[in-house]
């Protein structure tokens, strides 16, 4: 049986940097919001593409890291104590008879909310598979894209591949060590990349050499180009060698560490008007042809864009003040400043100063 749908003013779709700060801004106008993100972790592509580069553009902070950002930015939302939903992604939005949005999030989360703000980026992070019809149906039982859970590989035959940093740690998380065996080594693992250069840290390329020379695992530079599956699992695959061999390695377990790609998925098919893969909107308050739904931050697009976290904050104030006034039609919200209003300074958990004569 479905549960109810969760009943709010506001849901925030997509927890990066801009979507964060959309919470504050709702947060102040006394908007309390439920944030969804289909990652794991909140802070969208300053966590997942770059987070330790430096930013050195965000108004007031001279330099801060991608994840420092993200840090920031969370402790700034704290008081208003918004809802957080990782790893869920939005798929479905339906208008109401009532006005209001059933909004669907997978693995029976739904929301029934009067406004939804649309934060997705460049679209949902998905794991890159390799390119090989049927090798999905494994997802799950043999195949895998994150390196949670080490147990499922224990005393497994394991091929691992990829060359990045999330590649060769897993590579040496797992490999067996006979010397000092620990729970979850694989029985074996093969790390396959499409040559021998790695993009990693130097200290990881030289540990996987060192790891290799001593046989606890092996590397091989080539790719996936096929696949046997025999009742329903995958038995071997079929390497085509940088080398220009073919090599039919077996296995039990393959971790795919190919990075993530980002899809704009179900928001394409919401029917909402688009140019360029980005959402139209109104200037005035981000709001797209559909009152209720906003979108502010890298998936919009208007005259002047530019895909600027600095602009996806402006544009996250202005889409607040066009919510407000859709939810509070008769009573029109006037800007405050933090530095001097008490109620501010109620919502945001902090004492008021007191008036210096
Ligand atoms: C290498 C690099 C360096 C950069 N450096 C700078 C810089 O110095 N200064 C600067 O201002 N900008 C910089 N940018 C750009 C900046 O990162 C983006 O403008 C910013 O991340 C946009 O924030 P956002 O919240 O709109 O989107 P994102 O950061 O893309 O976050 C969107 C989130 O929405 C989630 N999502 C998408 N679809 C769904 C769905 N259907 N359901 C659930 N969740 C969903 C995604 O998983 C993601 O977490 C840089 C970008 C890159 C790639």
């Amino acid at each position: 049986m479905q549960t109810s749908p969760i009943e709010t003013d506001a849901v925030v779709v997509g927890a990066g940097p801009v979507g964060l700060f959309q919470v504050f801004q709702l947060g102040l106008l006394g908007i309390q919001a439920h944030i969804v993100d289909v990652l794991p972790h909140p802070g969208g592509q300053c966590v997942e593409l770059y987070p330790d580069k430096p930013i050195y553009d965000i108004p007031g902070i001279a330099v801060c890291t991608g994840r420092e950002l993200t840090e920031r930015l969370l402790a700034q939302i704290a008081p208003f104590n918004a809802r957080f939903h990782l790893g869920h992604e939005i798929s479905g939005v339906a208008r109401q008879s009532d006005g209001r949005f059933l909004v669907d999030a997978g693995h029976d989360l739904r929301f029934l909310t009067r406004t939804i703000f649309i934060v997705a980026g460049v679209g949902a992070f998905k794991p890159r598979s390799l390119a090989l019809p049927g090798i999905e149906h494994h997802l799950g039982s043999q195949l895998f894209h994150d390196a949670h859970a080490p147990e499922r590989f224990a005393a497994k035959h394991l091929v691992i591949v990829g060359g990045d940093d999330a590649a060769l740690e897993q590579a040496i998380a797992l490999c067996p060590n006979p010397d000092q065996p620990t729970p979850h080594a694989a029985a074996s693992v093969t790390l396959l990349h499409r040559r021998e250069l790695f993009q990693a840290e130097p200290a990881r390329v030289e540990k996987i050499h060192v790891l290799c020379q001593a046989r606890r695992m092996q590397f091989i530079a080539g790719q996936v180009s096929g696949f046997e599956a025999t009742e329903g699992r995958i038995t071997q695959l079929q390497v085509s060698c940088a080398d220009g061999s073919t090599q039919a390695l077996p296995l039990d377990a393959l971790l795919v560490l190919l990075g993530l790609s980002p899809k704009l998925g179900p928001i394409a098919h919401w029917g909402l008007a688009m140019q360029r893969r980005q959402l139209v909107v109104d200037t005035a308050t981000f709001t797209t042809a559909e009152p209720g739904i906003f979108a502010v931050g890298d998936i919009n697009t208007y005259p002047g864009k530019k895909k600027l976290i600095l602009c996806g904050f402006h544009e996250a104030t202005l889409a607040a003040y066009g919510a407000a006034a859709l939810l509070w039609p008769n009573d029109p919200v006037n800007v405050q400043y933090t530095t001097t209003s008490t109620q501010l300074h109620k919502r945001l958990g902090v004492d008021t100063p007191a008036q210096s004569v």
